[in-house]
């Protein structure tokens, strides 16, 4: 993997889970590191911590200005923040479809328009996405949960399209499910949340879930020069989730 020194990153939902591992990565890398998120306090040195809400313009605006000035530049931009949604496409109201498409697909468009100036003016600009297997995979009670991903596959394919010959590349990461503080609060929602976890394992290819270490050791390919010629594409860190067959049809 690339030495990453010198490389001024941002990262969106930068406080936990796969946004955190990836913070992490990319600073053991080299690189310097500001992080995006409501919820900034408690990050260790070196990673420099932003309060926004990527579901408010003019809050993106600000922390996007503050992190560049403070990094003295950007080259990636990590958008990565995201919430989830349970139901079918009928138990949500308009309020909670507007709630998680605010901060899933507006939060990127808006983190994005923030950020673009910056990463035109960068030698190895990308965009790293945090996607999902809900995007294309037709999950059952995720009806807005998915359409929100399936904007952000969506969005990754244009706007590599719109900025190729910028030479700002991206991408986006489908993660399967990952064990983070997020699956760790759904579990915490079921009777025996220890019973739950293991049928969860049982369900995966590979017996357990992906860790947030194996997401972020792929958004960290994708935005470094490694991926140099890498633009437009989804690349999925699910255990085979997606692509594996295991009974025979
Ligand atoms: P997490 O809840 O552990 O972390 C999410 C972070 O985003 C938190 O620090 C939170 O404060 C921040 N955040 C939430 N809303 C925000 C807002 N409006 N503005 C700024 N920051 C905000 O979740 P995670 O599991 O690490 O998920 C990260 C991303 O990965 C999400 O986009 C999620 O959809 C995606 N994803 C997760 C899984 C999984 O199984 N965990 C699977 C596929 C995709």
């Amino acid at each position: 993997m690339h030495d990453l020194a010198g490389l001024r990153a941002l990262v969106t939902g930068g406080a936990s889970g796969i946004g955190l591992a990836t913070a992490r990565l990319l600073a053991a890398r080299g690189a310097e590191v500001a992080v995006l998120d409501l919820n900034p306090g408690g990050l260790e040195a070196p990673l420099l911590g932003f309060t926004a809400d990527v579901s408010d313009d003019a809050s993106v605006r600000a922390g996007v200005a503050a992190a560049v000035q403070r990094l003295g530049g950007l080259d990636v931009l990590v958008n990565n923040a995201g919430i989830g949604a349970v139901g079918t496409v009928a138990d949500n109201p308009d309020q909670e479809w507007q709630r998680v498409l605010g901060v899933n697909v507006l939060g990127l468009v808006r983190t994005t328009r923030a950020a673009l100036p910056h990463l035109r003016a960068s030698e190895r600009a990308a965009i790293v996405n945090t996607c999902s297997i809900a995007a294309t995979a037709g999950l059952p009670q995720r009806a807005l949960y998915s359409a929100s991903k399936g904007a952000v596959l969506s969005l990754t394919l244009a706007m590599a399209a719109d900025h190729v010959r910028e030479g700002i590349r991206v991408n986006c990461v489908n993660p399967g499910t990952a064990d983070t503080p997020w699956v760790g609060r759904l579990l915490d929602t079921a009777a025996d949340p220890e019973a739950e976890r293991a049928a969860l394992n049982a369900r995966q290819p590979m017996g357990r879930l992906v860790t947030a270490e194996e997401v972020a050791a792929a958004i960290v390919y994708l935005a470094s020069p490694a991926a140099a010629s890498v633009t437009g594409t989804a690349l999925a860190v699910d255990g085979g989730m997606q692509g594996l067959r295991l009974r025979p049809t």
